[in-house]
């Protein structure tokens, strides 16, 4: 059987999947070391143990991400843009737009029916934007979980307003409000909402319309408290695929299925 792969070397995590004609056959997602090269290398290497069928044959493999050239042993590195749009049309086709928000930073992009990019905005520069400021701030500042912080926040009736823009003066916002016994819940529902927020800004001085449906993807769209905040803001529904954190590594893998059919004509 042949099988392509896509490998997605983000800032913070690596992802592999593994495609047939049909279907998802696996993926593996894993944090990475300081090594990107070593990092990628392990998420493919998961995936295929995972599977291990007789008579398989990788046609081609197709990296992406922010470290798509730290790893050397792809057929071909396509930019993230492109894979995050192919993988998400795949398991969305009714989506138009997409907020992605990884580790490092946060991405909108509008899509057309194929899956082609019309627009797309990414911030990289402000921490304020990316999943790294949750991390920081659920270890540092609230010691929890990441993965807990969505359950934290849904308990909160009465979210707080964290104004500041800059992670360093909202750190000291939130360290206020601790000090002042505010329930945790209240202020990490604040949290949320205000990240959401500089999300969808930055994408709105973009000029980006939030065409339905809104796709929401990356590790952050596992935090329902950001789903939710999402949707405040939005006044409406965003769609979260059952695995959101494979869409690019997914578009890696249709493209390396794409590239294998050109290659073999
Ligand atoms: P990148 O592609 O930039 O490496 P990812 O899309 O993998 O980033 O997102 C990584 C971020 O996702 C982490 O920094 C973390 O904040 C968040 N994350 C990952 N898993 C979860 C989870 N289960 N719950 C909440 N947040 C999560």
């Amino acid at each position: 059987m042949e099988i392509y792969i896509g490998i997605d070397v983000g800032s913070t995590t690596s992802k592999a999947v593994i495609i047939n004609e049909e279907e998802i056959l696996t993926y593996s997602i894993i944090r990475n070391s300081y090594d990107l090269a070593e990092s990628g290398k392990r998420a493919f290497d998961i995936a295929l143990r995972n599977i291990e069928l007789p008579g398989m044959k990788i046609s081609y493999i197709v990296s992406t991400g922010y470290g798509r050239r730290a790893i050397k042993f792809q057929n071909k590195a396509e930019p993230e843009i492109i894979c995050h749009a192919k993988g998400t049309i795949k398991l969305v086709p009714t989506c138009r737009t997409i907020i992605d928000i990884g580790g490092q930073d946060s991405k909108i992009m509008e899509i057309d029916e194929k899956g082609y990019v019309k627009k797309f905005h990414m911030n990289d520069k402000c921490a304020a934007g990316t999943g790294r400021y949750l991390d920081k701030l659920a270890k540092d500042v609230f010691q929890v979980e990441v993965e807990d912080l969505g359950r934290i926040s849904l308990k909160s009736e009465d979210p707080l307003v964290i104004s500041a823009q800059c992670t360093v003066f909202a750190e000291s916002e939130i360290i206020s409000y601790l000090s002042q016994g505010k329930p945790i819940e209240d202020i990490v529902a604040g949290l949320h909402n205000a990240l959401a927020r500089r999300v969808i800004d930055m994408g709105r001085s973009a000029f980006i319309k939030f065409e339905r449906d809104i796709v929401f993807s990356g590790g952050v769209a596992k935090n329902i408290g950001m789903v939710k905040a999402m949707e405040r803001l939005l006044g409406g529904s965003v769609v979260v695929p059952r695995e959101p954190q494979i869409t690019a590594a997914l578009g890696a893998a249709l493209i390396a299925k794409e590239k294998s059919k050109d290659r073999d004509k």
